[in-house]
């Protein structure tokens, strides 16, 4: 068999990644409760964890001692250790975050954006210029969280900001030898779906829907902590079922699609109002008032949220669906309509245990999140812990 370095290198580092892991979901974990949960013995995690703090990956503290157990330390990341760069492009402004391997995200930019949409992505593309040139060996990967459909790094459309078939990778113009460092790119809703099932309400479900209304809806099901994500990376796109009567036009160039339903332009269509530019912040302006006409339009649109989200769950089976963006308070809006909604249009035999509806916990931070995530799934492997090991000067 021929060798080749590169998987040498990688199966090298499959114990290490696996110890990274842990300590990504567990962050502060005991040592010994790592070697545990991996089925190692404390003499191979005290000399993989001493391995991996030389490689600038993980660091060790002391534990505080506990009754009479072997003294153990506290597994966390190395301040030295790899980082990555959430970028969160929303309808109204952006924001970029760092994250070390526990995931935990820092803000360090967040600006509207420019009208002209070239203009636009050449001030994100400096910003990410900036925290490299900050941080250049730490660097690994961005992921980019965005409000439209996207495929491989091309983003079909961002409606909110009028931006067509862009090619995201133009984000990491100002990063010397990009081709270095992971680039990935998720829908919002995906990655907030992501979000919820790593580390949100959806934690301890196997099988997992998200549902978020922003413009629209989008989701995802995410199955064993993985999004599925289509051929390219395109679905999800919930919102463009047609739920909706067929003679209403949707701008994705379909009909009838449940997107126009559930969202602040549907509340608009239902009060008479022009359709809002944030239907977001509509929802928000009008849900206080509780006049019978505002408390009917509600109802219309919490009953269509839920009838739909019935429907989804005869095609997906899951063990619980959480709700993101505007969904949380246009259910709790109208709650009995939501409900009685939602079970009408279960199947039969689903009606006597359908799965919880539970809001999400990530609230509008779930896509930056979800993006960590996606960059972290990146860098922590055996590949990408081979690649960060070959460029630290040990
Ligand atoms: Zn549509």
């Amino acid at each position: 068999m021929a060798h080749d370095p590169r998987q040498a290198a990688q199966s090298r580092w499959l114990g290490a990644a696996a110890l990274l892991g842990v300590v990504r979901s567990e962050p502060g974990i005991t040592r010994a409760a790592a070697a545990q949960h991996l089925g190692i013995g404390s003499g191979n995690a005290t000399e993989l964890a001493s391995r991996l703090r030389e490689a600038r990956l993980l660091d060790e503290e002391p534990a505080p001692a506990q009754g009479r157990g072997r003294p153990t330390t506290l597994l966390g990341p190395h301040a030295q250790g790899p980082l990555v760069l959430a970028v969160d492009l929303r309808a109204s402004d952006w924001r970029l975050a760092l994250a070390g391997i526990d995931g935990r995200a820092e803000v360090v930019r967040r600006s509207g954006y420019p009208d002209d949409p070239e203009a636009a992505l050449a001030q994100i593309a400096k910003a990410i210029g900036a925290v490299y040139r900050r941080n250049p060996k730490r660097l690994r990967a961005i992921a980019i969280a965005v409000a439209g459909p996207v495929s491989g790094v091309r983003l079909g459309q961002f409606p909110s900001r009028g931006w067509n078939d862009v090619d995201l990778s133009v984000l990491t113009a100002k990063i010397a030898d990009r081709a270095d460092i992971g680039l990935l790119v998720g829908n919002d809703a995906t990655l907030a779906g992501l979000a919820e099932a790593r580390t949100g309400a959806a934690r301890e479900a196997v099988t997992a829907l998200h549902l978020i209304v922003a413009q629209g809806i989008g989701g995802t099901l995410v199955v064993n902590g993985e999004p599925v994500t289509g051929a390219h990376g395109a679905a999800g796109e919930y919102g463009h079922i047609p739920f909706a009567e067929p003679d209403l036009e949707c701008p994705c160039g379909a009909r009838g699609c449940w997107d126009l339903t559930v969202d602040g332009r549907a509340l608009a269509r239902h009060l008479g109002d022009p359709s809002p530019d944030d239907p977001v912040g509509y929802v928000h302006t009008i849900i206080g008032n509780r006049d019978a006409r505002t408390r009917r339009a509600l109802a219309a649109v919490a009953s269509s949220l839920g009838r739909g989200i019935g429907a989804l769950v005869n095609l997906h089976d899951p063990d619980i669906v959480t709700l993101g963006g505007a969904a949380v308070p246009l259910r709790a809006a109208a709650p009995e309509a939501f409900a009685d909604a939602y079970r009408d249009a279960l199947m039969a035999f689903r009606k006597s245990a359908p799965p919880p509806v539970r809001d999400g916990v990530h609230g509008e931070d779930g896509p930056l999140h979800g993006a960590v995530e996606l960059a972290l799934d990146h860098v922590v492997t055996p590949a990408g812990v081979a690649d960060w090991v070959a460029l630290q000067d040990i």
